[in-house]
Order: structure tokens, then C-alpha cells, then sequence
């Protein structure tokens, strides 16, 4: 029964605050919301054609999709209308009441946090689009008429916390399909001007793949201002870069500029269209967990899904279609999903992409640089998810090393630059470049010239762990295990280290493991030191350092292994210590503790014992001042 009286519903609270924030907030671009609507009328004549493949009946004899616009400058409204699949009552307060898309309220609270100016150019991406006529319009009617339905409702809202649904009468409302009335507000009527509408609609839309009508003013005939053909089957040669930037923005509900436009047409064995875009920046969500692929999957022009799988998980960030002509059209989504077909042209899809990432690696080293700085991290997980191409992502992939400085280093730099006897790729892994470039640990690399590459992401210590080689050099990491620096000899004006460890030394050191017992596994002259005293190392099989680390945050090491404490036994500080003799004793142990601790310090962590390290550090500065 209340399916025929008016209804007033309150907003989702998340709305209302995305509303309040379209209106009140300060847009550099209000225009989007045209492009949004007609996304939207676009959408909406797709999933039409789509349905009317199994029931063609919905068509009736009105079978060509078209989007209509019509302006009404004396009235200040502007009309969008589509003859696409329409809305139900339920569906209408469902999709113009509530915000469907996860990850939407970590978008308000950023806004609200002040950072609008960049982030209201992501509006598109949050499935919020509808909202934004709010920005121009002070109130907005939605006329909808469910395809196959004698039944059609009327929304409106001024975007105020609250809005009315009603059943509308028939010959009021569209014959099939949706109808935005904007009632522009004062300083947003420009919108209402014909010559405006179409350089906008033309601009930003000209390539959603159905044709766009313009009526000027009441009662003016309609007149065609884009034809619908779909751009990804037209010839590559006859498209211009705008054109494929604006359809990129519409598809990718992001507005800057591509970074990098794949488009080809696979023939063969299979037949099928790819239109790709790389996003010149990172999209909200790349990390979000739940976030898909967003490649839309398309057949024979009609528009299947947007959640096919046609990338691997590494390939996320890609935007753009593949249009296929040989899956089957006359089967459900889920069958088409699961078709072989899909998977050899996903296998295909793949391959292209990272061929393209590759020839831009080679051509244009500044634009690849970008495309690693934003996407780099999500491509890195493809190194231990897809054993096949991790050759081909190796080569891809670029690093931070104690060579690069503020520029990027490939692998193949590196074999480059390697020393004569170095048998292997070093790196060092932390979260912060800076502190990993001050480690201890890489000054016996430094001082012979060896590069170390500085990985900072925590996927690298996910893949590295796999143990690749590249070029049939090992990866090793500068952390764990026996350096074999001896290998590398240092250069000619170097202070030569004094290679024999005196007897002292070796008593030393042996004292050392006694005083801490089971603090460590082992403790070991160090070849690795130069202007140092102490380093910690991990065992060499296992983990490295920074690997136990990121396993022990996760909760996923059952016991951590004891680190091996280097000492460096060229230090004067060790060699004074050594030199000690028994009735020295405790001052020994205590130095030998606080040796540990400042390893641990060092490699970021605290000292082992808080309490007793006070303790020993307060007797030290006792003897100091004694003694002065
Ligand atoms: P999105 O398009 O990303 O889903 P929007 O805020 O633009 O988000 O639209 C919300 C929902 O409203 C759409 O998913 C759709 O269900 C519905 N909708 C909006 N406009 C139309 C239309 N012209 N025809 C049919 N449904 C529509
Ligand atoms: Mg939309």
C-alpha cells in the first residue's frame, strides 16, 4: 500500500555528509557533474542491452539506446535522460539514499581533514557520482520507469538530509528508462546554455559508447552531438591522444592525464579489443583488500562486467576494456567468467601489458620513473605471485641503492656497475632509506664500492625471500649470514684492516658469547664493519633481519632466531677492551652488554633490558667521572 503514497526517507548519515560537503565545499571543477550523469545514463542504457539479450522483449520498438539533454535556460533546468533499464521504487531509495562503495567513508574523513582541493578529483571513483548534481543544483528530480514496468516513481531531494519518493504518472515520466531534472542553482546556470553543454557533454563524454541527443530549449528539434561508436573499435591511427584521455577520465573516474594508453586488437585464434590506460596517479584504493580489477569486460560491444578477471592482482591499478568476439553473449555473467576463453585472453591481456610497461621502460626512462613511483610497490607483488613473468618483472623492476641517489637503478644497472668477485645482488631492507643507509652494516660495502640496493617496501621482503636470481646472480641480503667481503678487494688507498685477529681479540670475543649466554646465537669477528664497533646479523639460513621483523608483527614467527652479534676487530675501542685483563671483569661484562645494546639501537630496536641497561650505562659515566 505505501507503494502509492508519497514517502519522505531520511539519508544514509554518510550521504549527508558527502552532500553537506559538495555544497559547501570549494570545487575547482564543478563541471564533473555533467560527465557523472551521463556516466550514469551511459551505464544504464548498457545493463538494457545486456538484459535484452536473454528477454528482447524490454526493447520493445524502442531498441537504439540514446541519451538525451535538454536544456531550459528561461526555467534554469537542465534535463539528462536515458531510455536505459530505469529503477524500481526500492532500487531508486536504494542507489539515491545510500552509499554502496566500501572505502567511501575513509574518503570523507580525508576530505574533511582538509585535503579537498586534491581529493574531490577522485569523486568519480567513490561511486558517488549521482551526488554530485548536488554541486550545481539546489534541487533534483529523478523521473524512473524500470524497463518492462507500467510503473514509475519520482525522487526528489533539495540535499538536505532528506528526500521524496512518490509514484509518478506515466505520461509524465520517460517511456523507459531515467530522467534527472536539475533545478540549477543561481551561480551555476550557465549549465542551462546550449553552446556550454555541448562543448562539455562532447569533451568530456563524447566516447561512452551510446550517442548523445541535444535539445536546446523547449520545443527545439534534437539534434545529434556525439554518435556513441565505440572508441576501442575504431582505428588506433584515427584517434587523438585528447580523445583516448577523455575517454580514459570517463572510465577511470579519474581526471588527470594517462600515463601510458595500450589499445590493440588481438586476432587469430581469439578476437578481442583491448582499450588500457595506466592512471597517472594512485587510485584511493590500491591497497585496499577487497579492491578488483577494473577492467571492464565487454562482448561484441555489450557490456558484461566490471569485476572480470582479466589482470593478475599485480596489475590492479590498469584501467580500461577488453571486447571480446568470441565469448558466448547468451549465457549468465558467472559462465562467461569461468570460460576458457577468458583465461587465454587473460593470459594474453598480460603479456601485453607488460611488454608496453617494458617498451616504456627502454623509450622513455622519465615516464616509466613515474609509472614505478606510483604502481612499482603493486607490480613488486607479481615477483612472488606469478613465478612465470618474474623474470620479465625483474627486469621491470627499479630500486633505491647506495648508487642511485634521488634517480632509479634496474638490475641491469647494477650487474653493470658489480666489482670484480662479487658474486651477488646486496641489499639491505628497513622501512625508512635513511636509517638503512646509515646501517653498520654496509660499510665494508661502501668502503669497496659495492652497491647495495635500499628496499624499503615491506612486499620486497616477501619476494626477495624467494630466493630469485637475475642474470644468474643470487640476491643477498647485507643483514644475514657471512658477508664474503674478502672476495672484493678494497681499493688501492684504502687503510688496509689487519685481516689476522690477535689472540686477544679471539679471547675477547669468546668472553663476549660467554657474558651474554643465549642473547645471541654466536658472536664473530666481523669483516663487514669499518668505522663501527658492533652490528647484529641473522644466521644464515631463515629470515633476514628486517623479514623477522615485519613475520614477527604479523604474528606469524612461532620464535625468533637469535641474532649474531658482529664486533669489529680493527675498532680501538675493542682492541682497548681486549687488552683488559681479568680484574677488570665486570667492567667487561658490563661493556660487553652495552656492545649488544647498541647494536640493537643501531638496527632500530631497543636494548634488551631496559632496566639493567640504565643500570650499566649509570656505573660507566661513574667511572668516567671518577677517573676525570
Ligand atoms: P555509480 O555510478 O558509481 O554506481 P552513482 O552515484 O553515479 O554511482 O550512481 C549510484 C547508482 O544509482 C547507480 O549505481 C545506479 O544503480 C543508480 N543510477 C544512477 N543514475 C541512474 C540512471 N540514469 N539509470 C539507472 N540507474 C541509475
Ligand atoms: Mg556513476
Amino acid at each position: 500500500m505505501t507503494e502509492q503514497k508519497t514517502e519522505t526517507r531520511t539519508f544514509e548519515a554518510d550521504v549527508s555528509r558527502l552532500l553537506h560537503m559538495m555544497v559547501h565545499s570549494v570545487y575547482s571543477d564543478r563541471d564533473v557533474f555533467l560527465r557523472e550523469l551521463i556516466s550514469n545514463a551511459a551505464d544504464a542504457c548498457e545493463k538494457l542491452r545486456f538484459e535484452a539479450v536473454s528477454r528482447p522483449e524490454l526493447l520493445g520498438d524502442d531498441a537504439k539506446p540514446r541519451i538525451t539533454i535538454a536544456a531550459d535556460p528561461d526555467n534554469k533546468e537542465l534535463v539528462v535522460e536515458d531510455n536505459g533499464i530505469g529503477m524500481s521504487r526500492d532500487e531508486m531509495a536504494e542507489a539515491l539514499g545510500t552509499i554502496a562503495r566500501s572505502g567511501t567513508r575513509a574518503f570523507l574523513e580525508r576530505v574533511e581533514a582538509g585535503k579537498a582541493a586534491e581529493d574531490t578529483q577522485l569523486i568519480g571513483q567513490f561511486g558517488v557520482g549521482f551526488y554530485s548534481a548536488f554541486m550545481v543544483a539546489d534541487r533534483v528530480d529523478v523521473i524512473s520507469r524500470q524497463a518492462g514496468s507500467d510503473e514509475a516513481f519520482r525522487w526528489s531531494s533539495d540535499g538536505k538530509g532528506t528526500y521524496e519518493i512518490a509514484p509518478a504518472p506515466l505520461e509524465a515520466a520517460p517511456r523507459r528508462g531515467t530522467r534527472v531534472v536539475l533545478h540549477l542553482m543561481e551561480d551555476a546556470t550557465s549549465y542551462a546554455t546550449p553552446y556550454r553543454l555541448e562543448g562539455l557533454a562532447k569533451s568530456q563524454s563524447g566516447h561512452v559508447p551510446v550517442p548523445i541527443t541535444l535539445v536546446e530549449k523547449p520545443g527545439a528539434e534534437p539534434r545529434d552531438i556525439a554518435d556513441g561508436t565505440a572508441l576501442w573499435v575504431r582505428q588506433k591511427s584515427e584517434i587523438k591522444a585528447e580523445e583516448y584521455t577523455d575517454f580514459y577520465r570517463s572510465i577511470a573516474g579519474q581526471y588527470d592525464e594517462p600515463a601510458s594508453t595500450i589499445h590493440f586488437r588481438a586476432e587469430g585464434r581469439q578476437e578481442y579489443s583491448v582499450l588500457a590506460f595506466v592512471p597517472g596517479s594512485r587510485p584511493f584504493d590500491l591497497f585496499d583488500q577487497d579492491r578488483k580489477g577494473r577492467m571492464k569486460l565487454y562482448v561484441r560491444r555489450v557490456f558484461i562486467t566490471d569485476d572480470a578477471d582479466l589482470l593478475p592482482r599485480y596489475l590492479r591499478f590498469v584501467r580500461g576494456l577488453v571486447d571480446s568476439a568470441d565469448l558466448p553473449l547468451n549465457v549468465s555473467r558467472e559462465m562467461i567468467q569461468e570460460s576458457p576463453l577468458l583465461a587465454s585472453i587473460r593470459k594474453g591481456v598480460t603479456n601485453r601489458m607488460l611488454a608496453d610497461l617494458a617498451k616504456t621502460a627502454e623509450n622513455d626512462a622519465e615516464a616509466f620513473a613515474k609509472i614505478w613511483e606510483n604502481f612499482g610497490v603493486v607490480l613488486k607483488e607479481g615477483l612472488y605471485e606469478d613465478y612465470e613473468r618474474r623474470e620479465q618483472l625483474l627486469k621491470l623492476a627499479r630500486f633505491r641503492s647506495t648508487a642511485s641517489g634521488e634517480g632509479w637503478r634496474s638490475l641491469a644497472d647494477y650487474i653493470g656497475a658489480m666489482k670484480e668477485g662479487q658474486k651477488a645482488i646486496f641489499f639491505i631492507a628497513g622501512d625508512d632509506r635513511a636509517r638503512l643507509e646509515a646501517s653498520p652494516q654496509l660499510e665494508g660495502f661502501r668502503a669497496r664500492g659495492i652497491e647495495v640496493l635500499l628496499l624499503t617496501d615491506p612486499v620486497d621482503s616477501f619476494w626477495v625471500t624467494m630466493a630469485p636470481e637475475f642474470d644468474g646472480k643470487p640476491f643477498k641480503s647485507v643483514t644475514q649470514g657471512a658477508a664474503e667481503l674478502a672476495d672484493v678487494a678494497l681499493p688501492e688507498d684504502a687503510a688496509k684492516p689487519d685481516v689476522e685477529t690477535s689472540s686477544d681479540i679471539a679471547t675477547f670475543l669468546a668472553f663476549v658469547k660467554a657474558t651474554l649466554g643465549d642473547e645471541v646465537s654466536d658472536v664473530k669477528a666481523s669483516d663487514r664493519l669499518t668505522e663501527s664497533a658492533v652490528c647484529l646479523v641473522a644466521p644464515e639460513h631463515g629470515p633476514d633481519r628486517q623479514f623477522e621483523r615485519l613475520l614477527n608483527a604479523a604474528g606469524r614467527l612461532d620464535k625468533a632466531a637469535k641474532p649474531i652479534l658482529e664486533i669489529n676487530p680493527r675498532h680501538a675501542r675493542v682492541a682497548a677492551l681486549a687488552k683488559l685483563g681479568d680484574d677488570e671483569k665486570a667492567f667487561k661484562e658490563d661493556a660487553a652488554h652495552l656492545l649488544y645494546d647498541e647494536a640493537r639501537v643501531l638496527d632500530g630496536d631497543k636494548p634488551a633490558d631496559a632496566k639493567a641497561f640504565s643500570a650499566r650505562l649509570a656505573r660507566l659515566i661513574d667511572r668516567g667521572l671518577a677517573k676525570g
